[in-house]
């Protein structure tokens, strides 16, 4: 036995139960991936007892040698692969990433211009329930009602009208490109910032399959967790030494204590190996699955809002088969599959319920699906949906039928196989 297993029988168990689902289950959450073991490795490492607060070559503790080696390293990986000329790899998390930004660029009461959450957009980016909504005088843009995409005259029309000192562009469940060129002519029509936040695409991005933003925002976001392939975390870019000066301010002391070095060590690693060009193939091979599967969901009856992707998501529109969101995502976890229910643009249902699901690519990618694997994921998928169309309690049989079709599958592709 391990010596978690003897020193915490019931967290260790909890691990290797969640091991086994992983290793078992289609991963379709969008915002999730499967990092390598020498990522898991760095961030179950000693440096997760290390205080460094303060930056490589101005700490605040004895001691940092080495937190100092990890920390450059992070940096300069992060500033290889987007083109930046200055990174901060502190927060920790992608929301901790966009609140330093805030804290960093605006005050509170001024004027954000974000997406809403509704058509896509982040809770950071101005939504009423987060800091960003509460704390800013949060204006919303959306999608046309026509092709459900971000309407780049709308948010002209409303950056002229509301004078936002800070424009927000980016998304959670988008499946399209975004011209970010146009979005930086707005910000400077009306003397505002732009900051974008690349979480969901920045591995898209790195790879160079879907256009980079850091050339145009004044500061970039991601997390480092999603198609970027790292540990859970944010990342903050830019290419003015001033705006950098503020954010590293805002991050420490501003917004955060110590940083987490074992993260820290882990996202390094990740960027070392997001620069190789194994990854280009990867970045490549996430959207050619998306759009694979998006074929199939189409062809057996489904909508997928836009008509289909530039990216490793879709979002997919349940209304032809009159079906639910929350009922669609219990289902497909009872046959092995795991996604979220997801509200679409102009959806009428409650969050809680909701019209559609989010799918996406990058984890299944990782592991080796090509197009016709994705294809095989469609039809599962749309095994179980029929079933939970004619019965909405799901069908038993069918599910357990998909279940072990998934498993069957899946020991194809393994991950972790020495863990
Ligand atoms: N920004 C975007 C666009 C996201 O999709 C997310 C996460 O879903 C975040 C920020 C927040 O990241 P985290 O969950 O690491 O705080």
């Amino acid at each position: 036995a391990t010596p978690l297993a003897q020193a915490d029988p019931q967290v260790a168990r909890s691990i290797s139960r969640e091991l086994n689902r992983q290793q078992s289950q289609i991963e379709l959450i969008a915002s999730e991936n499967i990092v390598s073991r020498a990522v898991l490795q760095a961030q179950g490492s000693v440096f997760t007892n290390k205080y460094a607060e303060g930056y490589p070559g101005r700490r605040y503790y004895g001691g940092c040698e080495q937190a100092d080696v990890v920390e450059a390293l992070a940096i300069e990986r992060l500033c290889q692969l987007f083109g930046a000329r200055y990174a901060n790899v502190q927060p920790h998390s992608g929301a901790q990433a966009n609140t330093a930004v805030m804290l960093a660029l605006v005050k509170p009461g001024d004027t954000v211009l974000g997406m809403a959450l509704s058509a896509g957009g982040h809770l950071t980016h101005g939504a009423k329930p987060a800091l960003s909504g509460k704390w800013f005088n949060a204006v919303q843009y959306g999608v046309r009602e026509g092709d459900c995409r971000v309407d780049l005259d709308e948010v002209e029309r409303l950056a002229h009208e509301h004078r936002p000192k800070l424009i927000i562009a980016g998304f959670s469940a988008y499946p399209r490109t975004l011209d970010w060129a146009r979005f930086r002519a707005i910000a400077d029509a009306v003397g505002a910032l732009l900051m974008v936040d690349m979480a969901h695409v920045a591995g898209l991005v790195a790879a160079g399959v879907y256009p980079s933003p850091v050339p145009h925002a004044h500061v970039t976001t991601s997390t480092t967790h999603k198609t970027l392939r790292g540990p859970r975390g944010g990342v903050i870019l830019s290419n003015d030494e001033e705006i950098a000066k503020k954010i590293n301010s805002a991050v420490f002391p501003g917004a955060q204590g110590g940083p987490l070095m074992h993260v820290i060590a882990a996202k390094a690693v990740a960027f070392g190996e997001a620069l190789q060009p194994a990854f280009q193939d990867y970045a490549r091979q996430v959207v050619a699955n998306a759009r694979a599967l998006g074929e199939t969901l189409r062809e057996g009856g489904l909508d997928l809002v836009t008509g289909g992707t530039d990216n490793h998501l879709l979002l997919v529109d349940l209304r032809p088969l009159g079906l639910k969101g929350n009922q669609t995502e219990v289902a497909l976890e009872r046959a092995g599959i795991t996604c979220n229910k997801n509200g679409i643009p102009f959806d009428t249902e409650k969050p809680t319920v909701t019209s559609g699901i989010r799918v996406g690519t990058a984890a299944i990618t990782t592991r080796g699906l090509k197009e016709d694997d994705c294809r095989e994921v469609g039809r599962l998928i749309l095994d179980v949906l029929q079933a939970l169309r004619r019965s909405p309690e799901g069908d038993a049989q069918v599910e357990m039928l998909v279940r072990e079709q998934v498993q069957t599958l899946m020991s194809r592709f393994p991950i972790y196989p020495e863990l």
